[in-house]
């Protein structure tokens, strides 16, 4: 008997077992020729994923916090006016990290479960002159997913850099970063790219680099700056070493085959891929009638979902029961509803035998806490989607 339940959170995802064995073979030199050809070809593959191809890519050790860090010290000067778009939680950070480097912030939020309005945020960006924009393509604390293409088009058209926290998104949810004019799209490896914890992955815009390499005041940051960095994606992506920090060898190993695997499968695919797992989740949802935190299918994400609690069912009650059914998932992360659902994460590798068990353990728990509901009905309405033409 397999004796782990499925982990189904926002990320850390399920990881495909080849990316794992590249984590186990022994660490090599970051000089050595084997390990140039894979930095060098991460960063190339990183171009294809993020459907930018005059895009610069960089790959750092840290968490997506990290990406956004990078992205905001290194285009930021004191005293720059951000115009933040938040959904929930990772909005309100990117607000008060911005901060710190003296960005003066107007902050765009929408009550949890919905987005902005494209009007309202061209109201700002005609009311102000904004140099940068930031928004959480999806979501984590809600599961809202944010229309990037007009955003991207208010970018040219108001001259304002555009911002993409794509750490819940990027290699799950459909982005085209050139074609939609988005400067920075940034992410991490545990979550829709599949590597274990440790990457922050960014590829950003001639624009974005422009904006860097004109700036008047130095980064803010040390470890951050593109000036330490922007060196060594070049020279390994021109298959030669550079040395500013030592690169996390194990991860970029498995990244690169974890980026093929993404380019094998194509990216028009995975985009259907989590768009079908996504609206047969939801549709499960609907079948076993829980509601779900975001306003409408519209504004669903397609790498996570957000069910609501039935009635008199509590987390701390329904989650055990869940996991010892066989799937691990998260609580709620946006303070002002905490305590009302719970997130499923539905991403990367995952399949749809994985999608089915987790809804059968979602089923189990419920029946384990006294939930009326006829059993089946999820499963059955996500087989349905799932197997419609
Ligand atoms: C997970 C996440 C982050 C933070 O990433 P860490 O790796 O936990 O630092 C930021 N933004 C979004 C949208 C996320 O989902």
């Amino acid at each position: 008997m397999k004796d782990r339940p499925l982990l189904m959170i926002p990320g850390p995802i399920e990881f495909d077992p080849e990316v794992i064995l590249a984590m186990g073979r022994p660490a090599t030199s970051h000089v050595a020729p084997g390990f140039i050809e894979q930095f060098g070809s991460a960063l190339e593959m990183m171009r294809e994923v993020w459907l930018a191809t005059s895009g610069q890519p960089f790959i750092m050790s840290g968490s997506g916090t990290l990406a956004m860090d990078m992205a905001a010290s290194n285009l930021v000067e004191e005293g720059d006016a951000v115009l933040v778009v938040s959904t929930g939680y990772f909005g309100e950070r990117y607000a008060e990290l911005l901060k710190r480097y003296g960005a003066v912030v107007t902050l765009l939020s929408s009550p949890p479960g919905e987005v902005p309005d494209v009007g309202e945020i061209e109201d700002e960006l005609q009311r102000k002159k904004y140099k940068l924009l930031t928004f959480t393509h999806v979501d984590t604390s809600t599961a809202v997913k944010v229309n990037p293409e007009p955003i991207g088009r208010l970018g040219l058209k108001y001259e304002t850099l555009i911002i993409l926290d794509g750490v819940c998104s990027v290699a799950g949810e459909e982005i085209r970063q050139e074609a939609w004019g988005i400067d920075v799209v940034l992410t991490a490896s545990q979550k829709a790219i599949g590597v274990p914890p440790g990457l922050a992955l960014l590829v950003a815009s001639q624009r974005a680099m422009e904006t860097f390499l004109s700036r008047k005041t130095p980064v803010r940051n040390y470890y951050a700056d593109w000036n330490n960095w922007l060196p060594v994606m070049e020279s390994y992506e021109a298959r030669k070493p550079y040395y500013f920090g030592t690169p996390a060898v194990s991860l970029i190993s498995a990244l690169c085959v974890s980026l093929s695997q993404i380019l094998e499968e194509g990216m028009e695919s995975r985009f259907r891929r989590h768009a079908a797992i996504g609206s047969a989740f939801r549709a499960a949802c609907k079948g076993l009638a829980l509601d779900q935190v975001p306003r409408s299918d519209t504004v669903a994400a397609n790498t996570l979902s957000a069910p609501k609690y039935p009635e008199g069912i509590s987390g701390a009650e329904l989650l055990p029961q869940i996991n010892k059914a066989g799937a691990t998932l998260a609580g709620g992360l946006h303070p002002a509803i905490k305590d009302s659902y719970f997130r499923v994460g539905h991403m990367g590798a995952v399949t749809q035998g994985d999608l089915l068990a987790t809804i059968g353990a979602i089923e189990t728990g419920l029946l384990k806490c006294g939930y009326h509901f006829s059993a089946g009905a999820g499963i059955n309405a996500a087989f349905k989607v799932l197997n419609s033409d």
